[in-house]
């Protein structure tokens, strides 16, 4: 395993743990707020909403940051929608957020030109330095897939 794979790794480890632990603490906030909100109607007082303030979002960013550790891709609208937060989260968990951020960053895929070797976005069909085909159509599903391969990832048609 070289030293960027298992930079990878850890940073991967970090989301889920990370992640894990958020949905869990949210899930946490949630189930309390419905027990209070039962009880409320009981003792006739305003429920503790605030509960579910903190319930939910906590339960949506640690799944965010789950699935982020566990699919490698990142699809970049959840990375720019998601970016602004992860900043202002930062001063509350900020052991561990450099790692995510930075996982954020690199783990946004990129399709490298196979003629000249520049990085384009995903999801580029053409080459922005030299204009290659930077991926090749299935003949028969239409699922795009990368450059150089051979068959196609959905149905194994070899790929011209
Ligand atoms: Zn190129
Ligand atoms: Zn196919």
């Amino acid at each position: 395993m070289n030293e960027q794979e298992r930079k990878h790794r850890i940073k991967r480890t970090v989301l889920r743990v990370l992640g894990a632990a958020l949905a869990l603490a949210g899930l946490g906030c949630s189930i309390a707020g419905f027990v209070d909100l039962a009880k409320a109607f009981g003792e006739r007082r305003m429920p503790m909403f605030w509960l579910f303030f903190i319930g939910f979002p906590l339960i949506g960013v640690g799944i965010f940051l789950l699935s982020a550790g566990f699919h490698r891709a990142i699809n970049r609208y959840i990375k720019d929608e998601n970016a602004p937060v992860f900043n202002e989260m930062g001063h509350q968990i900020a052991p561990g957020l450099s790692a995510i951020s930075e996982a954020l960053k690199t783990g946004g895929e990129k399709t490298v030109c196979p003629k000249c070797g520049a990085d384009n976005d995903k999801d580029a069909k053409f080459c922005k330095s030299c204009g290659a085909a930077l991926s090749r159509v299935c003949p028969k599903c239409g699922t795009p897939n990368s450059a150089d391969a051979k068959f196609c990832d959905n149905c194994g048609t070899p790929l011209a």
